[in-house]
């Protein structure tokens, strides 16, 4: 995606391999999303995606030698097109999510809301698991919901402020733990000490949250992050980069 700037981001999709089967963590854009219809207001005139299916995480698990079908569970930060638009590619994968998160968007209730998501994304019906903010539990100083049905080894991570139930998705590997934080942020020195970030993408951020507040807040606790913990965003391209490679 082009945001203005000159700092082009990507829709970083996590494969985990489960004993349930594959679980994709987030979906980016789906298979023929450019005939798909229109994407909602702001992502043509300010995100400038460029729609590729041979990117679309459909395509990227079956280049890796795995069956689609094996993908039986979706772990979703939020459900923005860019994170949703897989969703009708993996029609029989069960999709978690927050139910703050399922709620904005599936029962918009502001202008904002029904602006922002795309029902067409999620038509097919979805087997949605969801979960609510049971208090107490924490992982590395943040809140934390575990387990998710069927995937005890991994956790939401509730950092709102994006979106209303934007949450970050953590990965117990059984040799250290991931951290995909979503739209918690979209370039790597926020979360770098001292902080900085490129002043386009800043604003742009801060545009598209529902509260600016409370996502600033969320980020500083990532800053805090024992540094044990990798952790990185759906959109950095560098943190994607240091992954794949
Ligand atoms: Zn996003």
């Amino acid at each position: 995606m082009r945001p203005p700037g000159g700092f082009p981001i990507v829709c970083h999709c996590l494969l985990l391999e489960t004993p349930r089967g594959l679980c994709l963590v987030d979906t980016g854009f789906g298979i023929g999303e450019a005939a798909f219809g229109a994407l909602p207001g702001y992502y043509r005139p300010l995100i400038r995606p460029v729609l590729s299916d041979a990117e679309a995480a459909h395509a990227q698990v079956t280049a890796l030698g795995y069956d689609p079908r094996d993908v039986r569970d979706i772990v979703v930060t939020h459900l923005d097109a860019d994170h949703a638009g897989g969703l009708r590619d993996f029609p029989w994968a069960r999709v978690h999510l927050h139910a703050r998160e399922h709620a904005a968007a599936t029962r918009p209730a502001t202008s904002a809301d029904k602006g922002r998501y795309r029902a067409k994304q999620w038509a097919h019906g979805v087997d949605w698991m969801t979960y609510d903010d049971r208090g107490g539990e924490t992982l590395f100083g943040l809140s934390a919901i575990r387990p998710l049905c069927g995937l005890p080894d991994l956790a939401l991570v509730p950092l709102a402020g994006h979106s209303r139930g934007h949450s970050g998705v953590a990965v117990d590997t059984g040799s250290g733990w991931l951290l995909h934080a979503g739209d918690a942020y979209w370039f790597h020195g926020e979360v770098a000490s001292p902080p900085h970030c490129p002043r386009t993408l800043a604003l742009t951020q801060r545009m598209i949250a529902t509260d600016h507040r409370e996502r600033l807040e969320n980020l500083a606790r990532l800053r805090e992050l024992p540094a044990e913990v990798r952790v990185f965003s759906a959109h950095d391209p560098r943190e994607l980069d240091l992954a794949v490679s």
